[in-house]
């Protein structure tokens, strides 16, 4: 069977590309799906330009418009990280991907909560906003045997329906 194409937050292959220089290999994912797809890395913080290693951030303001900012000397790179977005989501339309699976808990890729609040990172936030209906989840909740098997019917379905749009 043809290997399915996923997004997914470049630390999560073992990329050292955190805040600290460290990587956030994700061996379940390695060993459940790791035979079954191509995965396609993406670290927003290094491409958009924040360099390795780089101060931590968090999100402030709301939930709707958050503000990306680092933790001590509360620099603001919202306008930084958004302006890549738009063009790296463009570029990543002609990858033709099935699904991503976004880190969880960071203020750049965290889908459902960063730092036990009920919010979505910057580019998760925008990625989301430009692919609809493209199946994605965060790389905690993917432990769960039956929800990794529904995000990968998802990721299926929504392959075989974008490829005969
Ligand atoms: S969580 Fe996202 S922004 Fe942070 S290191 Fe991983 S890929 Fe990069």
């Amino acid at each position: 069977m043809d290997k399915i194409k996923l997004g997914i937050s470049s630390c999560l292959l073992g990329e050292n590309v955190r805040y600290d220089g460290r990587h956030k290999f994700d061996q379940c994912l390695k060993d459940t799906l790791g035979e079954l797809v191509e995965w396609i890395g993406v670290c927003p913080e290094v491409e958009c330009g924040l360099g390795v290693p780089r101060e931590a951030m968090y999100l402030t303001d709301s939930p709707e418009s958050p503000r990306l900012i680092t933790k001590i000397t509360n620099i603001d790179h919202t306008d930084k990280m958004l302006k890549w977005a738009g063009a790296r989501l463009e570029q990543l339309e002609k990858e033709k991907l099935a699904g991503f699976i976004f880190k969880s808990g960071s203020p750049s890729c965290g889908l459902k909560e960063v730092l036990s609040e009920k919010r979505t990172g910057i580019f998760a936030k925008k990625f989301i906003a430009h692919f609809k209906l493209m199946p994605v989840e965060d790389s905690d909740s993917l432990r769960d045997d039956k929800i990794r098997e529904k995000f990968v019917k998802k990721t299926h379905a929504f392959r075989k329906a974008s490829s005969s749009s």
